[in-house]
């Protein structure tokens, strides 16, 4: 139903405004909930208007007519129980409203029926009483439909009508005027109708609107806080949400534990397959974590193959251990991404608050601990972290804390190992190597030093300080005699990633005037492919004549169809090719194909970790020029190096003089 309603242009009708509905249906509960009222206050005022026109005129109708409105009035109430009683008839709002004007109109013709009765004697005191009482029941009608115009209006108009038109029809001027009047009343009272219900209308609208527009407000907020705290491609929560619900889930007191997750062999399956697989795969990681949790537990990813878990329900530390296999055992599962099957799995530190821990960052550096501890033991299982990782943890912290002083203070120092032409057992070379003997804590570890150096990002002075005991050593062994040894220094990822190894180098060689091709620089393949640039930077260290050796080959994933791309002048063989080469055929075919290549390519093979005779044997009968080794000779500091060029020297001397 369309209706044309007040305050509302000619072309524009209600039920386009925003909110018709909701405001026709406010209207509608209002009307009914006013109704019961209007009909007791009906029946109460024509009751009295009854006895007092009765008790005046004593007119014949009178009775006739209350019971007609009395009448009225039940049936309307009968009507309002059956539309209370049937929810579905009050939801079809404008066939309501529709039955409400109708009654409002049926009313209305009832009550003009008194004044119409007494056309010809409305000139009496019950013709005052009359005027009175419709001007009064008008009044009452135009209260009510302050919300909804037209109710009112179609009830108090052919009442208000019907007073002046019988006041007119008296003919004298006095009810004339009476007439007249009521007209004029009639004509405020519509217009005031339709101010109200118009004003009710646009109130209800801008309640309605502000409404709405909180609800949107919220909305948003809900969206932001979803955006702000989740991570976009799993859908667990990020890092953020996760570091607040530790802190919130600590604060209330109850021990808990954090279980920290990385995926095995993501990286590989990133690295071949593509972003999109790996997409896929985390997804799926992601669902099987959560499959493996309890709803009280909290995951999220903390940022490209890493996740994490709280588990705080008691028993915290038996839930936590019994979920971690079950993830463990869950992600080993082969995944079937876009029909190809992938091994992935997972390993998982785990570290208890506050057993393991006083703050949450330690709680983190602990999980994280345990999780390398589980790597380190073969991946694809979880690890707890225990007093043996403690004074690890706590030893790598120290470690970390002193590493700049010790490199400003030079505590540091370095130790050479020989390199040796294996046909004639001389020493060809010899590798920088890098050592800290600390009063408390005793000798520290390259691996250690490296991790603290990579952590304090001081690369820079690390390769500062080998490449000038390099340089040292070498002007030593000139003065010793010895111009043509070759002294190496080795250069970690993370001295390229963080700072400028190579200017340093060339900048220092420069210094200490020493011809670059004494000066060899070992990388790792890895190092090479995985950092942007390193191509170029070893280029320039070639160009100037400084040797580039790659380290470590057949450690990590090598590949003999890459080699042939880098720029360098010696392999150098990993210890774990070389050890036990004398009883393994097929690492000496390997190694006799990378001597071929060598010599067809152009680079020295140099053999690792040479440990015994058998060993050196079959690389002497495989071909292999260069080794090194503790069968040949160990690390050890530069003075003994330079005493045995001297001694080499001297040697060389007596047997010139002897021939
Ligand atoms: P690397 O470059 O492979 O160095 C050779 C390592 O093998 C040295 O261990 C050496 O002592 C050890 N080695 C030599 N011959 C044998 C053998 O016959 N058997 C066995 N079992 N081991 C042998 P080190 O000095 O502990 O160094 C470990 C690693 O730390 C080095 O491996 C190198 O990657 C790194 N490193 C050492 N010094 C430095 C440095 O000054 N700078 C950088 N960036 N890395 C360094
Ligand atoms: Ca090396
Ligand atoms: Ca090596």
């Amino acid at each position: 139903m369309r209706a044309t309603g007040p305050g509302i242009s000619r072309n524009e009708s209600l039920d386009e405004r925003p909110y018709h509905r909701e405001i026709r249906a406010e209207q509608l509960s209002i009307a009914l909930n006013n109704l019961p009222t209007t009909l007791i206050s009906s029946v109460i005022i024509s009751t009295s208007g009854t006895i007092v026109l009765g008790t005046e005129s004593g007119y014949a109708w009178i009775p006739w007519w209350l019971v007609a409105v009395i009448g009225t009035s039940i049936l309307r109430g009968l009507w309002l129980l059956g539309v209370r009683r049937s929810p579905a008839a009050a939801r079809d709002t404008e066939r309501c409203l529709g039955q409400l004007r109708l009654h409002a109109f049926l009313a209305g013709l009832t009550w003009a029926a008194v004044p119409v009765l007494q056309i010809g004697h409305i000139e009496t005191m019950s013709g005052a009483l009359t005027a009175f009482l419709m001007a009064g029941i008008s009044a009452g009608a135009l209260i009510q439909s302050m919300t909804l115009a037209d109710h009112g209006i179609v009830f108090f108009t052919p009442i208000l009508l019907a007073t002046a038109a019988t006041f007119l029809a008296q003919g004298n001027l006095a009810c004339g005027v009476v007439g007249a009047n009521t007209l004029l009343l009639l004509t405020m009272m519509i217009f005031q109708a339709q101010r109200g219900s118009a004003r009710f209308c646009q109130g209800e609208e801008a309640r309605l609107s502000s409404l709405a527009l909180a609800k949107s407000v919220n909305e948003s907020n809900r969206k932001l806080d979803y955006l702000a705290n989740h991570d976009s491609l799993t859908g667990l929560h990020n890092r953020a949400a996760f570091n607040a619900e530790l802190a919130a889930r600590q604060a209330r007191g109850a021990g808990l534990a954090l279980a920290v997750i990385d995926l095995d062999n993501f990286k590989l399956v990133n690295d071949t397959r593509g972003h999109l697989i790996g997409d896929k795969v985390l997804i799926e990681a992601a669902t099987r974590i959560s499959r493996a949790c309890q709803p009280s537990e909290f995951i999220a990813r903390l940022g490209g193959d890493e996740f994490a878990i709280i588990i705080d329900s008691a028993p915290c530390e038996q839930r936590a251990e019994a979920l971690s296999k079950r993830v463990v055992a869950v992600m080993g599962r082969p995944f079937v991404i876009d029909g190809v099957t992938l091994v992935i799995g997972a390993s998982i530190g785990l570290a208890l608050f506050p057993q393991d821990a006083a703050e949450l960052t330690e709680l983190f550096a602990a999980a994280d601990i345990a999780l390398y501890a589980a790597k380190d033991k073969g991946k694809h299982q979880a690890s707890r972290f225990d007093a043996d990782l403690r004074t690890k943890l706590e030893r790598s912290q120290r470690i970390e804390a002193e590493i700049g002083d010790a490199l400003t203070h030079g505590l540091l120092n370095v130790v050479f190992q020989g390199q040796h032409n294996l046909t004639t057992g001389a020493v060809i070379g010899h590798e920088t190597l890098i050592r800290w003997a600390h009063p408390e804590l005793g000798a520290i570890s390259p691996a250690e030093i490296l991790s603290a150096v990579r952590s304090a990002d001081m690369g820079d002075q690390l390769t500062e300080f080998v490449a000038k005991e390099a340089c040292r050593l070498l002007r030593a062994l000139t003065k010793a005699g010895d111009t043509t040894s070759t002294v190496a220094i080795n250069i970690s990822p993370a001295e390229f990633l963080t700072g400028n190894p190579v200017g340093i180098i060339l900048e220092i060689i420069d210094r200490f005037a020493i011809r670059p091709e004494r000066f060899e620089v070992e990388v790792t393949e890895e190092t090479i492919h995985d950092l942007t640039g390193v191509n170029a930077e070893l280029n320039r260290l070639m160009s100037v004549g400084v040797k580039i050796a790659i380290d470590d080959f057949g450690a990590g994933h090598s590949s003999l169809v890459k080699l042939a791309s880098l720029p360098f002048d010696k392999l150098k063989i990993d210890r774990c090719l070389i050890s036990g080469i004398d009883g393994q055929e097929k690492n000496a075919q390997l190694i006799a194909t990378l001597i071929g290549l060598g010599k067809q390519l152009n680079f020295t093979v140099l053999a690792e970790g040479v440990e015994t005779a058998a060993e050196a044997e079959t690389l002497r009968r495989l071909g292999c020029a260069q080794v090194q080794g503790f069968h040949f000779s160990r690390p050890v500091p530069a003075q003994s190096i330079v005493a045995q060029a001297r001694e080499e020297g001297a040697r060389t001397k007596e047997l010139r003089q002897v021939s």
